[in-house]
């Protein structure tokens, strides 16, 4: 089968490591790269580090407001699509890459296949909620995560054929965690010592882009106990820089550059408790078996927060402070993201494929 990726965005890199190199040993795959990240800090260093195979076309899509990102990476992928003939266009997760991908393809009678379909923060303001819904009910294959991301399908009546396969990411932090162990020298080099540090990230829309949320952010961040080390997304330090919070900020935390991903995930899986406003990484720290502190008030990943591993505080300060204290949950982690067979299943269930008349 030919098989038409589209990727555009540092957790896509992550997922599409997962997925790619064993898809290509059974079908023929390309890599569209729309430049929504283009960046080495957010693009390159994961198709070096996780082995994600080169992208064959380049479109330098990134930049403008959401709508015209999706427009313009849409207008693109009409032409590359026509180009490619594809028997499949395969799409990940929630971005506007995503959504133009699913659009594009549906629109020249290409099947899409959608990896991380389902996934629900009910929660529309939020770019990816819309992002995620339609790519949905535009896609022919839905390959999902969790059970409650079949459960959200069902429920919506969503057309495309479902199947739960488990979660890609959960794939590569299974494979490269000892890989990060083992190679990184991140805690050597920012002087952590394990356990004794907690590690942040942000840079959702509604968190950093109104200047009255970002001050809260950093307020939360003035609040917390010892060392946070926070890697800045550059949305982030765009919006602390134009409303001048960037000061107050780097004397709370220490402020690093995005880091690649062995880096991340040494310092992930070695830290106290991670904050962040992510949803893979709210996953990660699950699966490192840290616990997490979600800055937003919901979450796809509920399972994450039953098990008792992730408590969500939005920008409440002493709600965060709280759930730092809480105990860790005593027992085995329940085994919910698939066991690191979810890219196997991929490609068995598009392998296996047969498009509606
Ligand atoms: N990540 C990374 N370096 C960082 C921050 C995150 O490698 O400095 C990784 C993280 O391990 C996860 C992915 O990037 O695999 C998550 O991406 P992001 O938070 O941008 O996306 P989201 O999950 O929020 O869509």
């Amino acid at each position: 089968m030919k098989i038409l990726t589209v990727i555009g965005n540092r957790p896509q890199f992550v997922k599409a490591a997962a997925v790619s190199r064993l898809l290509r040993e059974e079908h023929e795959e390309r890599i569209v790269h729309t430049g929504q990240h283009y960046d080495d800090e957010l693009s390159r260093v994961f198709f070096d580090e996780l082995g994600v195979p080169a992208p064959d076309r380049e479109l330098n899509a990134g930049g403008g407001s959401n709508t015209e990102q999706t427009a313009r990476i849409l207008g693109l992928l009409e032409g590359v699509i026509e180009d490619a003939a594809p028997d499949l266009v395969l799409v990940y997760g929630d971005t506007n890459s995503t959504l133009a991908g699913a659009l594009a393809a549906a629109q020249a009678h290409v099947p899409v296949a959608h990896v991380e379909a389902g996934m629900r923060s009910f929660d529309r303001a939020m770019p990816e909620e819309l992002n995620r819904v339609l790519t949905d009910h535009a896609s022919d294959l839905l390959l999902c995560s969790t059970e409650t991301a079949m459960a959200n399908l069902e429920r919506e009546g969503a057309a495309g054929e479902a199947h739960l396969v488990g979660d890609v990411m959960a794939d590569v932090s299974l494979a490269f965690g000892p890989i990060a162990e083992e190679r990184s020298t991140a805690l050597a080099d920012h002087g952590l010592e394990p356990g004794e540090y907690l590690l942040a990230t942000a840079h959702r829309a509604g968190n950093v882009d109104d200047p009255e949320r970002l001050a809260k952010l950093v307020a939360l961040f003035e609040a917390l106990p010892g060392t946070t080390v926070l890697p800045l997304h550059p949305r982030t330090a765009a919006s602390l820089d134009s409303t001048g919070l960037r000061d107050r900020l780097d004397q709370a935390v220490t402020l690093l550059p995005p880091l690649g991903y062995l880096d991340f995930m040494k310092l992930a899986m070695h830290a106290r408790a991670v904050l962040t406003d992510s949803g893979g990484v709210q996953k990660e720290a699950y699966l490192v078996g840290v616990p997490c502190v979600t800055l937003r008030d919901t979450t796809e990943w509920v399972e994450t927060v039953e098990a008792g591993w992730n408590t969500l505080v939005d920008l409440d300060a002493d709600a965060a402070v709280s759930a730092l204290e809480r105990p860790m949950p005593a027992g085995e982690r329940p085994e919910l993201y698939g066991g690191g067979r979810a890219a196997e299943r991929v490609r068995d269930v598009i392998g296996a494929y047969t498009p509606r008349p």
